[in-house]
């Protein structure tokens, strides 16, 4: 679970139980708990793997059920099975948790997944903190990746036939406080390789210990990391893994380092160019603090603006810097001639996507887990928040009138137009960016979790979807030539999309995890940094070849680039900026003068 409020869902029809009386006797019973009301994708999650243990008790031979009545949990009922698991929550009722632990100080056994044992200051229930090895949930990637795990423990039954390493597929990664390693009654069995840090394109995990499989030696049980959305049961060697883990807790099997926990947040639109006046503004998110850069790349001024300021958008026309300041819950606007901040805007806590509409002048923001979208008037600054149903949004785009929210849950994009009217345009699902082209009046909107880009059309609001390579995560248009770039973090690629015949006219080669995306539109170069492997490859647009590749570290996460001197300016999840020259493909850390540091 993310910490967020819990939003009603209904669940589609599915097989809640396989109980099929049978006049075999069975090898083991086990009953699964779950929530039809919980996280979306926890629900999708917990469907899946209904369907996926119920076909794997009718091949073993051994008796599975699932139950989203929690009432369940009690000793009457649990005394028929050996195995309970839970998919994606846990009880809140004392009753309920008290005949579980009595179930667990007996011959019970437990398989615990991903949210199932989220706990956190309000969950009031130490026993289950010490049951789980004595941890609590820290934080979390997002959006759900893909990563790499590595087998602790390759003799312990339940990674038997589990290579000592492999990919897992996509899911929101947990980092557990203190690591549950520490515990000298935990054994852990596969962990997150460090390979996969940094991780995310919003919450990003940037270091630490995270198992991804473990068990308290205390108990029979079990917990997996994993259990997030709708692509867990696609890896064999992870279902395999599954598989061994049910085997071994329902058949009645018998029953060290440490590291820094860190994680942090980081927005794409970290980094802006006024087109008009050339200059960078980039959120130093650290320092509270915005740094502006001349054209050329120069320090111009450090601008102290709100606490972990996130993202930024300029309108040219008025010369105003808007920076979204997640942790303290404002927005400071920036006069762009003066380079100086002269207001301050509360918009509600955890603003994240920051949108300027030029043609209305006015700003949008929504927040992080709210449904809240926020309006600030240009001319006065005035607020005005509405509930327009977009959810946990995480990109923002205009077009004319018109400026397009999109949120990572849900499967539409809304619109709003200039004045108090909405609609809702369908899109794929699991989107995460956006980019828009006022030349020919389309929008691009792209989903991770279903390598799709959808076109929407700006004047009719109709769509058509084009194929991308895996997990799409950043874009950018050319508006001169009407291409469409779009970074492929799994693919290692950037999809190329013709602006008049929406088709795919060619993939790009960048290497491996392509995060965020820039364009030259002068001469038609396409930067891409990866922030895992700290590389920025440049490509040329308009013959789609490499032209190089610069190795600046520092885990890069936004990029802009000056279209007049060719340069590129670089944030780093230090803070720290790098400028690369376009032109020669020379980086360099960005000179601040000393009586400014
Ligand atoms: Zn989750």
């Amino acid at each position: 679970m993310r910490i967020r409020q819990v939003t009603q869902f209904v669940l589609m029809a599915i097989l809640v139980s396989c109980s099929v009386a049978s006049a075999q006797q069975k090898r083991f019973n086990v009953l699964a708990f779950y929530s039809e009301t919980t996280e979306p994708d926890h629900v999708r999650f917990a469907q899946d793997a209904i369907r996926f243990l119920s076909e794997y008790a009718a091949k073993e031979q051994f008796n599975f059920e699932a139950t989203s009545k929690w009432g369940d949990l009690n000793d009457e009922r649990l005394k028929n099975y050996q195995l309970v698991i839970w998919l994606n929550e846990s009880p809140s009722i004392a009753g309920q948790r008290s005949a579980f632990e009595r179930y667990m100080r007996g011959d019970g056994a437990w398989l615990g997944f991903h949210a199932a044992a989220y706990n956190d200051k309000d969950t009031n229930w130490p026993w289950f903190v010490d049951f789980l090895g004595g941890t609590v949930f820290y934080t979390n990637s997002w959006p759900p990746l893909p990563a790499q795990l590595s087998l602790d423990d390759s003799g312990h039954p339940v990674m038997a036939g589990i290579p000592q390493n492999f990919e897992s597929p996509a899911n929101e990664w947990y980092i557990w406080k203190p690591s549950p390693r520490i515990n000298p009654d935990v054994r852990v069995l596969a962990t997150f390789s460090a390979s996969n840090y940094p991780i995310g394109f919003k919450d990003v995990l940037t270091t630490g210990d995270l198992p991804a499989v473990w068990t308290n030696t205390k108990y029979k049980m079990l917990y997996m990391n994993m259990g997030h959305g709708d692509k867990i049961f696609t890896s064999p060697t992870q279902n395999q893994l599954i598989e061994n883990a049910v085997k071994w807790l329902g058949s009645g099997a018998p029953q060290n380092t440490r590291q820094k926990e860190s994680g942090q947040r980081v927005n794409p639109h970290g980094i802006a160019l006024n087109p008009q006046t050339g200059k960078f503004y980039a959120v130093n998110t650290v320092q509270g603090t915005v740094t502006v850069l001349d054209g050329a790349a120069h320090f111009v001024a450090r601008v102290r603006v709100g606490d972990a300021p996130e993202a930024i958008a300029i309108n040219p026309d008025t010369n105003r810097v808007y920076v979204a300041n997640q942790e303290s819950g404002n927005v400071t606007v920036i006069d762009g001639a003066t380079d100086q901040a002269f207001a301050t805007v509360p918009v509600g806590g955890s603003p994240y996507t920051i949108t300027v509409n030029r043609a209305t002048n006015k700003v949008y923001v929504s927040r992080t887990f709210s449904d809240v979208t926020v309006i600030i008037d240009g001319k006065t600054n005035m607020v005005r928040s509405i509930k327009a149903g977009v959810g946990d949004a995480v990109a923002a785009e205009s077009l004319d009138s018109d400026t397009y929210m999109i949120s990572y849950e849900a499967d539409q994009a809304t619109v709003f137009d200039g004045n108090e009217g909405r609609l809702k345009v369908e899109t794929s699902n699991h989107v995460w960016a956006m980019a828009a082209n006022p030349v020919i009046k389309k929008v691009y909107v792209i989903s991770v979790g279903n390598a799709l880009a959808t076109v929407i059309s700006g004047t009719s609001h109709t769509t058509k979807t084009v194929k991308t390579g895996d997990f799409p995560c950043a874009i950018a248009v050319d508006s001169n030539s009407g291409r469409v770039f779009i970074a492929n973090f799994g693919s290692g690629t950037v999809s190329v999309i013709d602006g008049t015949t929406d088709s795919a006219i060619g993939t790009l080669s960048t290497g491996q995890f392509p995060q965020a995306i820039a364009l030259d539109s002068s001469n038609h170069k396409v930067f891409v940094v990866s922030m895992r492997t700290g590389m920025t490859t440049v490509l040329d647009g308009t013959n789609n070849s490499t032209v190089g590749t610069v190795k600046i570290g520092g885990a890069p996460f936004a990029i802009a680039v000056n279209p007049n001197t060719h340069k590129a300016v670089v944030i780093g999840l230090d803070g720290d900026l790098t400028v690369i020259d376009g032109t020669t493909l020379a980086a360099s850390p960005l000179l601040i003068p000393l009586e400014k540091q």
